[in-house]
């Protein structure tokens, strides 16, 4: 691995920075600590035509195989850190880790971020992808958002972000790169009372100790893909090293040896497999690294 003299890393591995641990090597990676250095590396990035790619924690991110001809930024610094501003507001970079976050919260009494506790992602991430749990999401607690592009850093107010289920308007080259959330003060027994009650859910109902990167599909309207691809008969279904979860049929594992090949054929198969069964056509959460084109939905076959 080389660096050059604009703390740009060069042939950077990226499995070791996602949950699922799958993927090729990037060209480049920045490790952003400041609203400036965000801006250096995207006009880098700009100076030699390359496509740009944000990482947080890589927890619903596949990389595939053949890696990435651009550059990657993740944030770290003053971008991951957490602090309390004011009776109400919890100010995170973009790079801080959301259970970490929501641990913050809870500690200065601070109650509306509790069903974030077990989303492995960054803030930056979850808000990128609108993440949630519970009949929550994070559209319900950001007050604003600074996004930086080509252009520098904007702070943008959560109108502005068009947050849906599990989509945002943020596109693949924009850096979330700080956010502020409003919570409101609650009781800290009740709060850790709720943590308590979410984490021991996630224990019992998700593979524990294994490499997933959670929902493999968006829940059709009404329905549970788990449910569905479990009906299917797909639970333990592998390929290579990659099997449907028989913890939870929206989970894929990945054994040793496992590549991103592996893991989009499981995908097509489930997909396939829930359509000829007579049930809807499955959309992917997960996000993935195309070698060439930066960020978007992975390469799973046409079907209508
Ligand atoms: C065990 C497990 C349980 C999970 N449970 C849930 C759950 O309950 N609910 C849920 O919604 N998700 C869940 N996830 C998925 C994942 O944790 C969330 O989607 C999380 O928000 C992703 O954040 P990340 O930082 O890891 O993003 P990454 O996986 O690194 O990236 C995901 C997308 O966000 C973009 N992105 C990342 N950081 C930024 C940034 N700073 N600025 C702009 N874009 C950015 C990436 O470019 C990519 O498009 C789970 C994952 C695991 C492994």
């Amino acid at each position: 691995m080389a660096e050059t003299t604009a703390g740009i890393r060069e042939q950077v591995p990226l499995a070791p920075f996602t949950s699922i641990r799958v993927g090729g090597t990037a060209d480049a990676l920045a490790i952003c600590t400041s609203f400036g250095g965000v801006t250096e590396a995207l006009a880098w990035a700009a100076g030699r035509d390359a496509p740009v790619a944000v990482v947080g924690k890589g927890s619903n991110l596949i990389v595939d195989d053949a890696g990435f001809r651009g550059l990657v930024i993740r944030l770290a610094g003053r971008l991951s850190s957490i602090s309390v501003r004011g009776a109400d507001t919890l100010w995170c970079g973009g790079g801080a880790s959301l259970p970490r976050a929501v641990q913050r919260a809870a500690a200065a009494g601070l109650t509306g971020l509790e069903f974030g506790a077990s989303i492995p992602g960054t803030a930056g991430g979850a808000v990128a992808m609108n993440a949630g749990a519970y009949a929550s999401d994070l559209s319900q607690v950001l007050d604003w958002a600074v996004v930086c592009d080509a252009s520098g850093p904007r702070k943008v107010g959560r109108d502005q972000l068009a947050m849906g289920y599990r989509t945002t308007s943020v596109t693949g080259d924009q850096v979330v790169a700080a956010v502020g959330f409003r919570l409101a003060p609650g009781d800290p027994a009740t709060i850790a009372q709720t943590l308590d009650g979410f984490r021991a859910h996630r224990r019992s109902t998700q593979p524990q100790g294994v490499r997933t990167f959670g929902s493999v599909f968006t829940n059709p309207p009404g329905e549970s893909s788990g449910r569905l691809i479990e009906a299917a008969g797909l639970k333990g279904f592998a390929i290579g090293g990659a099997r449907v979860s028989p913890v939870h049929a929206n989970f894929i594992e990945a054994a040793p040896g496992c590549s991103a090949a592996d893991v989009i054929a499981v995908m097509d198969e489930c997909r396939l497999t829930v359509r000829d069964a007579g049930g809807p056509v499955l959309h992917a959460e997960v996000r993935y690294l195309h070698p060439e084109w930066g960020i978007g939905p992975p390469p799973l076959q046409e079907i209508s």
